[in-house]
């Protein structure tokens, strides 16, 4: 834990609390548990998905139903989920719109997957340019892959061998992303635990920090990187936010050095209907997304500039259109197209973030009265309609200054009360998401609870 944190808050009392609050999730949680026991018998560590392993009650709670922003769990408890899917359901659980275009596609026309587009691609290509102002788009299942197929047309078009990323990002799992900045404070490291890389991401990758725009100048100016990958604001090690005219000055320095900028969407589209692009007047030359789009439903898309598709048309070299490494069998396919053109024209639209951005102001400030009152050494940071909160008191400006302040014991105490009381946060993250169905009492009744959670532990 910070040390300004550790001034005021004690740690046995701490753990006293985390350990009565395992308890109480262990006896209110029977049925999870009894789930949970069974599937370790056939699931890898016994979840379908590995971070699902990351709930901190020991075990994962099971989904009965979710709609809108509410799960109950098969102990019948009901939740204020502000964890969304990580982002996947951030137009809330089962959308009316969405669902009866799933209806209509998978049930009374039938065809969720052949070899033939639908009308709806066209709709979500024109929407997605307007929202993003790159024009060109094409889909993929989910953003891991929309972000590896960038990677590799930007080096193909470029010629140019490497990538850079920002330390401590994160954009799925892309080989050459699951990167850091080595020891020595210079070089190219894999990601602690990174998990048999199939290249040194030395070999592929350069990493600098977030928000130093003179280390991305050193990096590009050898002239040897196809593109920056990155997100507007940092998201996943904690929200980082860029300082006043870092974007503008990274825009810059690529433009001079003949670099592409990939804006990794994905989770800043809770900035705006066009994410961090739209919203603040961005110009990448690909964007990427996926997760939100279709409420769920598996979808990701890459967008490009006229310039850049262009390249890829004069280019006789790439095999764009079968071997070379981009598409596959499901991407594009009929039921993803119609969830995500039903999800963009009737959930996510301006009204919608406009309430959504709103709840989260709300939250933001809830949360900084009871730190406030409380003269907690804290902070709490919002981009658009997610929010999350720090223990410690200045916001990070980097993604290695944010990794080096989490602290695990704390991160498993405010989620496991608030789990126990009600209301579901991100399992890895301090990080709340508001969806549609999000009202103001379910704000409130959170900063009720946090002001509980931190109440108890100030005793
Ligand atoms: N990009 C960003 C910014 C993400 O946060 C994530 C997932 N957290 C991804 C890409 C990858 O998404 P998926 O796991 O759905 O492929």
């Amino acid at each position: 834990m910070p040390a300004a944190t550790d001034a005021v808050i004690d740690r046995a009392r701490l753990r006293s609390l985390i350990a009565r609050e395992r308890h109480a999730f262990v006896a209110a949680n029977p049925r999870s548990r009894e789930l949970h026991d069974r599937a370790s018998r056939s699931l890898i560590f016994g979840v379908p998905m590995p971070w699902m392993a990351k709930w901190v009650g020991g075990f994962p709670l099971y989904m009965a139903s979710a709609r809108g922003n509410r799960i109950t769990d098969v102990d019948g408890h009901e939740y204020i989920d502000l964890s969304l899917g990580d982002t996947g359901s951030m137009p809330g659980h089962s959308p009316q719109a969405t669902m009866d275009a799933v209806i209509e596609r998978g049930q009374r026309l039938g065809g969720i997957t052949t070899m033939m587009p639908t009308a709806d691609a066209s709709w979500v290509g024109e929407e997605l340019a307007r929202r993003f102002g790159v024009p060109f788009w094409q889909f993929a299942l989910t953003a891991t892959d929309a972000n590896r197929f960038v990677l590799r047309i930007a080096r193909q078009i470029q010629r140019r061998p490497k990538v850079l990323v920002f330390n401590w990002c994160y954009h799925g799992s892309v080989d050459e992303t699951v990167a850091v900045i080595g020891p020595d404070g210079i070089t190219t490291a894999a990601k602690p635990g990174n998990v048999g890389p199939q290249v040194d991401p030395a070999v592929t990758t350069k990493v600098v920090e977030f928000n130093d725009i003179d280390a991305v100048r050193a990096a590009l100016a050898p002239g040897d990187v196809a593109c920056v990958l990155t997100e507007p604001a940092l998201t996943n090690i904690g929200i980082v936010l860029p300082d006043d005219g870092f974007l503008q000055a990274l825009e810059e320095v690529c433009r001079e050095t003949g670099t592409l900028l990939v804006m990794d969407e994905t989770h800043t589209i809770s900035i705006g209907p066009g994410g961090g692009t739209g919203t603040w007047g961005l110009h990448p030359d690909l964007v990427t997304i996926g997760k939100s789009l279709g409420a769920g439903v598996p979808i990701g898309a890459y967008g490009v500039s006229q310039a850049v598709l262009e390249r890829i048309d004069a280019d006789e070299e790439g095999d764009y259109l079968d071997w070379g490494g981009v598409g596959g069998t499901l991407a594009g396919n009929a039921l993803s197209m119609a969830a995500v053109r039903a999800t963009l024209e009737h959930v996510m639209t301006v009204e919608a973030f406009g309430v959504m951005t709103e709840r989260a102001t709300r939250y933001a400030a809830g949360v900084q009265r009871v730190i406030d009152d409380r003269r907690l050494p804290w902070s709490i940071t919002r981009l658009g309609c997610r929010a999350e909160y720090h223990f410690y008191p200045t916001p990070p400006r980097s993604g290695g200054q944010a990794q080096s302040l989490i602290d695990d014991e704390f991160d498993d105490y405010m989620h496991l009360h608030t789990m126990n009381r009600g209301i579901l946060m991100t399992p890895f993250h301090n990080m709340a998401l508001m969806c549609p169905d999000t009202t103001d009492a379910d704000v409130d009744r959170h900063t009720e609870v946090f002001a509980e959670a931190v109440g108890e532990l100030l005793g």
